[in-house]
């Protein structure tokens, strides 16, 4: 199953990801999380990547583009995979539609989860993450049991950097004028379908889930 996940940040790709990755036994392709792995590696694809990310910019196609087509290239991707953050352009979801044709293969499920803009920022601007596991808290509506800690290591907490007020808001506006040609070009090949990201999680995953076996069959 080749699935693209989309939605703005904050929208709960994140989470939602986690439970169709294990559902279904395909690999989660994050392409925000490959670069803050490089960064973290301090590779010089982290150095490039770094630069646009602390502005909440995009990272050049022809550097995302490069990392996504050599990582579905690896074989745990044979049986399918769910793409996360990624295409976030048309240019790029061109890219993926020539690199997949060449694997005779086809994008098959587009799932765009759906929240309004305020409810985004409010969601941002709370996240913290584990510096140890990476687990995802927020203050407000999911806070760890100890104030700065995680729950399952004890790792501290920190506030990814384009999570601050000013850089979200910009991240939102980037992401928004890119995503809805986007949007309009999937739907255009009828794989594009939109859940309510605004109910609670399980029924998000529900939503999803209802897609997901419904066309796979
Ligand atoms: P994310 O974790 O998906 O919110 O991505 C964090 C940051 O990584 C973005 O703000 C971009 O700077 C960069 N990034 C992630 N995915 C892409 C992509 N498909 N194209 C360009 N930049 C990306």
């Amino acid at each position: 199953m080749n699935i693209i996940l989309m939605g703005l940040p904050g929208a709960g790709k994140g989470t939602q990801a986690d439970q169709i990755v294990e559902k279904y036994n395909i690999p989660h392709i994050s392409t925000g999380d490959m670069f803050r792995a490089a960064i973290q590696e301090g590779t010089e694809l982290g150095i490039k990547a770094k630069a646009y990310m602390d502005q909440g910019a995009l990272v050049p196609d022809e550097v995302t583009v490069g990392i996504v087509r050599e990582r579905l290239s690896k074989s745990d991707c044979e049986k399918g995979f769910l793409l996360d953050g990624f295409p976030r352009t048309v240019p790029q979801a061109e890219a993926l539609d020539e690199l997949l044709a060449d694997m005779d293969r086809q994008i098959e499920h587009v799932l765009n989860i759906e929240v309004e803009q305020d409810e985004l920022v409010k969601r941002l601007t709370g996240r913290r993450i584990c510096k140890v596991c990476g687990t995802s808290y927020h203050l407000q509506f999911n806070p760890p049991k100890v104030e700065g800690k995680c729950d399952k290591d004890g790792g501290e907490l920190y506030q990814r950097e384009d999570d601050n007020p000013e850089t979200v808001k910009n991240r939102l506006e980037v992401n928004m004028t890119q995503t809805a040609p986007l949007l309009a070009f999937y739907n255009a090949k009828g794989v594009l379908a939109n859940v309510d990201g605004q109910q609670d999680i399980d029924d998000v995953f529900k939503a999803l889930d209802e897609i997901l076996q419904k066309d796979g069959q």
